[in-house]
């Protein structure tokens, strides 16, 4: 398995969201994600190996150290769930001792099972697992793509790492410009959030199965060099010419979710200009789980440098 396809999985976990209630805003469950930093952790202290995960109090405590941190709303402090759980995930499988036999756990483990229960990388994620440089690298991804305000926390806000540079540059091939998306993960994320539709226009064309056709890129509302945030709450789906006016602050999504246009643009001018200018007060065309909806930071950002 190459790093880029293991970034593409670790991106794409299906850590389900929730519904608005009581007033809070729906997001993302954690604990997948969690659950697989304090893991990396576990590997780097020699606690544990990409064949022997062993469910334990030190696991436990990673997990809940930084849950702390991040829990958002009526999140539970249940590293056990995703301890089970993330055997849907194709890269994961779950164990339990009986004597001399191991059998597959068969439901969520229990504290007094600790020293019985054990996990393992499979699916090729193992041998990556085993590298200190490629542990690194998945500890970025994740920090990147679920919960990018852990960052400056965990004391990694300046460098891009290398293996971070090195994805940044295979992304160049692809996808021509750097600051179109950091990696083909958060352009796989996005679209699929998105279904292949530019949120300001709505044109959709994709000319067959795999995103690497389809027309519509994956914009970040805060630059990735510069927030390292990858989380879907910092993207939106534009086709090429919106992505472009985007960028060079000729629209701008803002915070009341519409389109807002530079006076800098003549509808008078040109045709392509009317498109533009007809823009401004339309909403943005979003996707349908609201835990995904931009976040008011990126919005506000944007909006701010609409050219005046
Ligand atoms: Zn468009």
């Amino acid at each position: 398995m190459s790093l880029n396809r293991a970034i593409s999985l670790l991106y794409d976990l299906h850590p389900g969201t929730t519904k608005a209630e009581d007033g809070a805003p729906p997001h993302e469950r954690p604990h997948k994600p969690l659950l697989l930093l304090a893991v990396l952790d576990l590997i780097d202290e020699g606690r544990a190996t990409p064949n022997r995960i062993p469910w334990c109090q030190e696991l436990r405590d990673r997990f809940s150290a930084r849950f702390l941190l991040v829990r958002k709303h009526n999140d539970q402090n249940t590293p056990e769930n995703p301890f089970f759980y993330l055997q849907t995930q194709g890269f994961w499988e779950a164990w339990i001792e009986d004597g001399s036999r191991q059998i597959p756990l068969q439901t969520t483990p229990l504290v007094r099972q600790m020293g019985k229960v054990f996990a393992r990388f499979t699916n090729g994620i193992e041998h990556l697992a085993a590298l200190p440089d490629a542990r690194d690298a998945m500890r970025e991804a994740l920090l990147s793509r679920y919960f990018p305000q852990l960052r400056a926390i965990e004391g990694m806000e300046d460098e891009a790492p290398a293996a971070d540079r090195a994805a940044i540059a295979a992304d160049e091939g692809a996808n021509e410009q750097t600051e179109y998306g950091r990696s083909p993960a958060f352009r796989r994320l996005i679209l699929d959030i998105y279904d292949h539709q530019c949120a300001a226009c709505g044109l959709r064309i994709r000319l067959s199965a795999g995103n690497n056709v389809s027309f519509i890129d994956a914009a970040h509302l805060i630059p990735f060099a510069q927030s390292h945030n990858d989380h879907p709450t910092n993207g939106l789906a534009l086709c090429k010419n919106h992505h472009w006016a985007m960028d060079r602050d000729i629209i701008a999504p803002c915070p009341d979710l519409r389109w807002h246009v530079s006076p800098l643009i003549d509808p008078r001018r040109s045709n392509g200009e009317q498109e533009l200018h007809e823009l401004a007060g339309k909403s943005l065309l979003l996707p349908k789980d609201p835990a995904f909806h931009p976040d008011e930071e990126g919005l506000r950002w944007r909006c701010g440098k609409l050219s005046a």
